[in-house]
């Protein structure tokens, strides 16, 4: 059964992709999120562009992360972006870290914390991953992380792969 609560939560998303063109697959992915049910007020960072982590040799990551405010609960904001994903053609069970079209995280959903076998918020990837921490810095430097404090205080990390500005 599909949750709606009555008041607006705000909720940020990472986007990353590096198969086919990365640069139009989040483009529509951030087209898709701005049209979610129940779901207003989208806005994104700019793309980084960031080497692959892991040890799969692939193509450079084209990331950002997005902001919106839904009144879908967490678990249902999940499966939108399940359903996105699936739509940019990415196939279940791939590689871990390895190349994919499209991969939606949820990041942040209100001040919510989340441990289930389905869903993990925060994200626990969000403060060892500079493109994560680079584009929501620059969106939202303010926002306070359950467990980790404010995004502006959070350290970038010196040994991960290169990253820059793309747009
Ligand atoms: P990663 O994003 O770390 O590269 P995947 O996208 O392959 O890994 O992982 C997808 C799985 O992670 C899904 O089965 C989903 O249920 C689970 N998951 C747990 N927490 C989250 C979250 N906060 N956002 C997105 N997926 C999550
Ligand atoms: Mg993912």
């Amino acid at each position: 059964m599909t949750i709606r609560h009555t008041l607006w939560r705000p909720a940020y998303i990472g986007l990353g992709g590096n198969l086919g063109n990365p640069v139009a697959s989040l483009a529509s992915a951030c087209a898709r999120l701005a049209k979610l049910p129940d779901t207003c007020c989208l806005r994104h960072a700019s793309l980084y562009r960031s080497a692959p982590f892991g040890n799969v040799p692939q193509a450079d990551f084209l990331n950002t992360v997005a902001a919106l405010l839904t009144r879908l609960d967490a678990r249902d904001l999940l499966r939108q972006l399940q359903a996105i994903e699936r739509a940019a053609g990415r196939k279940q069970g791939g590689v871990r870290w390895g190349p994919r079209e499209l991969d939606l995280d949820l990041l942040v959903y209100s001040n919510e914390i989340i441990d289930t076998s389905e869903l993990i918020v925060p994200h626990p990837g969000i403060r060892d991953r500079n493109f994560v921490l680079l584009p929501l810095a620059e969106l939202a430097p303010n926002l306070h992380i359950p467990g980790l404090g404010r995004v502006a205080n959070l350290a970038v990390n010196t040994n991960e792969p290169r990253i820059t500005r793309a747009n």
